[in-house]
């Protein structure tokens, strides 16, 4: 079985492959499908955003395709910044203006309302359509001030704490912190799914 996975972003498909690599099932690129345009993102959840992701390229290849969309969501700011978490900054904006709007608005909220997660929409869709959502979830508060070195695209990872933790997830080793993100539990559960309904 092959899964065409509709991300430009190889750092991601990487981390997928690890996840999927017990499994009889190729992971590609959008790229390696000969896939080079992107769809544009105007979903009001992370489900819709990741399912129009995939269906795009199922559109273009009738293959099975997979697709995810995450963000992070404050309780304070009403669940902002959310679908935009990559946007609102402003396009293109490098990763310290994310951090610094973020932690702006949250000027005057005080240590113990700080409540925060992030959410991974893991969609995977089969030839004739048929889609499935997994969701992972994890949930911490917003630091005062950015700790450890963020990777550029994951900027957010420098003022995140995840619950029962003393660490931002900037601090953590990758393993550490796959072992609990959001989107390491996405796509265990799209995994099991795959072993338990689709290559039985
Ligand atoms: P994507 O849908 O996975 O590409 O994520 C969209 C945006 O959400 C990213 O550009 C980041 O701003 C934010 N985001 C998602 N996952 C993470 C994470 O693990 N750490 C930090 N930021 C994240």
């Amino acid at each position: 079985m092959r899964i065409i996975f509709a991300t430009h972003n190889h750092g991601k498909v990487e981390e997928i492959r690890k996840i999927l690599k017990d499994l009889d099932v190729e992971i590609i690129s959008a790229d390696e499908a000969g896939i080079s345009e992107d769809v544009i993102e105007d979903g009001k959840t992370f489900e819709e955003n990741a399912l129009k992701k995939a269906r795009f390229i199922n559109k273009k290849t009738k293959e099975w395709t997979m697709a995810d969309d995450s963000g992070i969501c404050v309780k304070a700011l009403e669940g902002a910044p959310g679908i935009y978490s990559a946007r609102w900054a402003g396009e293109g904006a490098p990763g310290e203006e994310w951090i610094r709007r973020l932690l702006s608005e949250m000027k005057n909220v005080p240590e113990g309302e700080r409540d925060a997660w992030f959410e991974t929409s893991a969609v995977l869709v089969a030839p004739d359509r048929k889609y499935w959502n997994f969701v992972g979830k994890v949930e911490g508060k917003i630091t005062m001030e950015p700790r450890g070195v963020a990777h550029p695209r994951l900027p957010y990872d420098a003022i995140f704490i995840p619950k029962g933790y003393d660490k931002t997830f900037s601090e953590m080793s990758g393993e550490e912190k796959n072992a609990l993100s959001h989107r390491g539990q996405a796509f265990r559960k799209l995994k099991e799914f795959l072993i338990k309904e689709i290559l039985k």
